[in-house]
């Protein structure tokens, strides 16, 4: 189908972009790589009166290491610039990005763009989720804000963004020197999306001791209405040796709290029980994984 009528302005810095968002506001849409947001255009479930086209905005594309050894992702980053890139040495990067959607759509699509847009199944969130990711936003009105990835997702499809908001660069703290992750997940097969997929990290800090590990992030998209972190899985793993019995024991909390989906790819029990075995997968590969 054919998108509904549309005005267009291309943005060729931040700071325009952000006046134009400020002056049209909520009858306005932000389109990055337009992976997602041009499919809903064309079946007529999106119909913004006017696109602000960012992708041409250099200042938010590529991956610098900050000086405290985080690393600053920019927003139009694409999944080929973060495969591509030498900075990228978690695991669950290596599982996870090679194998979302195909190579155009890896070659268009933005990490920005899939965070904002929050597909309750898409794999960006949970990644940023276990990786502890903060994501830095600027609006004219309210200047720039930092939140934690963990108060970013508040239902399908909705974020804590605001509509003049831009999403800047997202930033991952370094990784802890004994660490390890990785992502397992089962994919609906038409479409590639999670039915469950969880991602893991663990990791020693310095109060850890002996053979536990006291850094447990474990998050989950494609099972809830919006992606999240396993809080319990995580309480009852942490001062353990993450190995077989501790995480046999702690994982079937992985949807404690949560109202699981249910569709026609997956009822609500299935669902439940492959994120259970997902979550058992990312940790023991996580835990294979130690550096
Ligand atoms: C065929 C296909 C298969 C796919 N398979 C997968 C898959 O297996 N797993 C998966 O996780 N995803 C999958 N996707 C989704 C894909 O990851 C996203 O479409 C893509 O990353 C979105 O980025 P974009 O730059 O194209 O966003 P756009 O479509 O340009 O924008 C998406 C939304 O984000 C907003 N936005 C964009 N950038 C910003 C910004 N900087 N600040 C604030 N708001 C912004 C836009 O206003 C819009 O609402 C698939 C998509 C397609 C088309």
């Amino acid at each position: 189908m054919i998108p509904a009528a549309f005005e267009y302005d291309r943005a060729t810095s931040v700071e325009e972009a952000l006046g134009l968002l400020r002056t049209h506001g909520a009858d306005a849409k932000l389109i990055a790589g337009g992976q997602s947001l041009l499919p809903l255009m064309k079946l007529r479930l999106a119909r913004p009166d006017r696109l602000i086209d960012i992708g041409r905005i250099e200042a938010l594309k590529g991956i610098r290491r900050l000086d405290d050894g985080r690393l600053a992702v920019g927003s139009l980053t694409t999944y080929a610039d973060l495969i591509a890139s030498p900075e990228i040495k978690y695991g669950l990067f290596r599982d996870a990005l090679p194998t979302i959607a195909d190579v155009q759509v890896r070659n268009r699509g933005t990490i920005g763009g899939a965070i904002a847009h929050a597909d309750p199944a898409s794999d960006m969130p949970a990644l940023l989720l276990a990786l502890d990711a903060e994501l830095v936003c600027r609006s004219a009105h309210r200047g720039q804000r930092t939140i934690a990835a963990t108060e970013f997702f508040e239902g399908p499809f909705t974020t804590v963004l605001d509509p003049d908001e831009l999403l800047i660069e997202i930033r991952l703290p370094a990784p802890s020197q004994h660490h390890g992750s990785a992502y397992r997940m089962l994919e609906q097969p038409a479409s590639g999306f999670a039915i469950a997929g969880v991602a893991a990290v663990i990791g020693q800090t310095e109060a850890a001791t002996g053979d536990t590990f006291d850094d447990i992030r474990i998050a989950v998209t494609g099972v809830g209405d919006h992606p999240y972190r396993a809080a319990a899985v995580e309480a009852a793993l942490v001062g353990t040796p993450v190995d077989a019995p501790s995480i046999a024991a702690a994982v079937g909390a992985v949807c404690e709290g949560v109202e699981v989906m249910g569709d026609i790819h997956a009822d609500r029990e299935y669902r439940a029980a492959m994120a259970v075995v997902m979550a058992q997968r990312a940790l023991e590969g996580a835990r294979a994984r130690l550096t």
